[in-house]
């Protein structure tokens, strides 16, 4: 994939980057590296100052950058500014937080005395430069979520971020210069995925973190797992969204249509299985298809517009496959299902509600990356939880109902890293997020996504 900003609204290359050679990322791993060692030695005022001052600017810059966001990945202009504020708002927050989130912990008495110990003491170090291959759907959130915890941590980062992505990635990299970082604290590395493997097993990079498909992670880990390397990995999700009778259906079936069409459809945590009562199968997928039919397809940049282009043209031509997979075994478009036929350039798809999906079909168990939302007819918690489980992934879910005894069925029988009831999965600085079967392992944000990237170190006084 060539390094280059293709506007997904038009299908038209606005700017093209050479690939850095092996000297220039040999410059910049020695700068990564050399940055670490003065970096893990200060301390946490200093490096939330740094942190601070980021943030700031990130706020300052928040209309420029979330011009070029859309530009280069097509989702509406509102929502790449939200995203900014958001990005700035998880500096904030993990800048006034990890002292507190990194303190030194002490293990009961009685335990200390056991082991024959006065006093014993688990400290978090940092671990050293960690890689970030990362992904263009949330081209800032994706990579800040990341850096702050690990730079707060005291460790250095390396961003390979997505090829059509390099003017968002170049922008972080001149971001954390700005705001005062050292240099070599934070970089960017322009180079395509196959230059990712010698970066990987280089002796100086100490672990690695990867948001993406399931090949990347899958190639990134296995790289790793040679070199015996601490990995992160956030792959794909198809999050049910599970709808019960007690439901207030209006408020279910709106949620339902952002949770889908969100970012254009292309989110991790989207919810994209929809499983519904047989009770209120029909009141519901009637509403949701008729919301879905009602959305705005059109230039991201124009504020009426609810949906954009996808990020890029084999993206689009993934989801075609799927739905036209789905079509040819029997399920029915409630609406949608083909191309706009207004929207003759860039990269565009008609929000598409699919009825009578079955496990014939592809996108029962594939991951559809844009603005198609497929439907289920269940019974009970029983077979709600079936379907729900019945996938490869486990990132997330949305339950709505508000039945104690089933919201207990749904938190002890999910299959996923998230729960959420009547309202649908977003990402908060303070809560835990990753998940299960290939949906990926360990997990960002929080307390633990800062510990991630530490060594948890057993400090024991005879
Ligand atoms: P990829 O997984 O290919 O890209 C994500 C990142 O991984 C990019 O930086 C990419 O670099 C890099 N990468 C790709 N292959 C390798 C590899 N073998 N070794 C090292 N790095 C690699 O995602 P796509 O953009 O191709 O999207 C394909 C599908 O992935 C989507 O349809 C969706 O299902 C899923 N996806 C999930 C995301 C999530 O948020 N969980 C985000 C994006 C995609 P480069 O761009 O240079 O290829």
């Amino acid at each position: 994939m060539p390094i280059a900003t293709v506007d997904p609204a038009t299908g038209e290359t606005l700017k093209t980057f050479d690939p850095m050679g092996p000297e220039e990322v040999e410059r910049r791993l020695a700068a990564a590296h050399a940055a670490f060692r003065r970096h893990r030695v200060t301390d946490f005022a200093e490096r939330a100052r740094l942190l601070h001052r980021a943030a700031d600017l990130l706020d300052e810059d928040r209309d420029d950058i979330a011009r070029t966001m859309t530009t280069e990945m097509g989702k509406p202009l509102a929502a790449a500014r939200a995203e900014a504020a958001k990005c700035a708002k998880a500096m904030h927050w993990y800048a006034d937080r990890a002292e507190a989130l990194l303190a030194d912990e002490r293990p009961a008495q009685s335990d200390v005395q056991d082991s024959g110990g006065r006093q014993v003491r688990v400290v978090y170090r940092p671990l050293g430069v960690v890689l970030a291959v990362m992904p263009w759907n949330f081209p800032l959130w994706q990579v800040v979520r990341f850096a702050a915890p690990a730079l707060m941590a005291g460790n250095t980062g390396l961003l390979k971020h997505a090829s059509n992505v390099p003017q968002t990635a170049l922008y972080l990299e001149d971001l954390f210069r700005r705001a005062g970082y050292p240099e070599g604290c934070f970089q960017t590395l322009l180079i395509g995925s196959g230059a990712v493997e010698a970066v990987l097993r280089d002796r100086r990079v100490a672990a690695a973190t990867l948001t993406g498909s399931e090949p990347a992670g899958r190639s990134v880990a296995a790289i790793a797992g040679d070199e015996i390397k601490k990995t992160v990995l956030e792959l794909g999700g198809s999050d049910p969204f599970v709808v019960m009778p007690s439901a207030d259906l209006e408020r279910a079936a709106r949620t339902a249509v952002t949770a889908r069409v969100q970012n254009n459809g292309q989110s991790c945590i989207a919810a994209k299985r929809f499983i519904v009562h047989t009770d209120v199968y029909d009141a519901f997928a009637a509403r949701f298809a008729e919301l879905m039919a009602a959305l705005t397809v059109g230039n991201p940049m124009d504020a009426s517009t609810d949906v954009g282009p996808l990020a890029t043209e084999q993206g689009r031509a993934d989801l075609e496959e799927l739905v036209d997979d789905a079509l040819e075994h029997g399920a029915v478009a409630l609406c949608g299902g083909k191309r706009p036929v207004a929207l003759a350039h860039g990269w565009y798809y008609e929000p598409t509600v699919l009825a009578g999906v079955t496990p014939r079909m592809r996108i029962h168990h594939e991951e559809a990356f844009g603005p198609v939302a497929t439907l289920y007819r269940v019974r009970d918690v029983d077979e709600a939880l079936d379907v729900a489980n019945d996938s490869p992934f486990g990132l997330s879910s949305n339950v709505w109902t508000r039945d104690e005894e089933e919201q207990h069925r749904f938190v002890r029988d999910m299959e996923a890293g998230g729960v959420f009831f009547n309202g649908m999965t977003a990402s908060h600085p303070a809560f835990p997020f990753g998940g299960v079967k290939r949906s990926g392992y360990g997990r960002e944000l929080s307390e633990h996504g800062i510990r991630e990237f530490c060594n948890i170190t057993t400090v024991w006084y005879g």
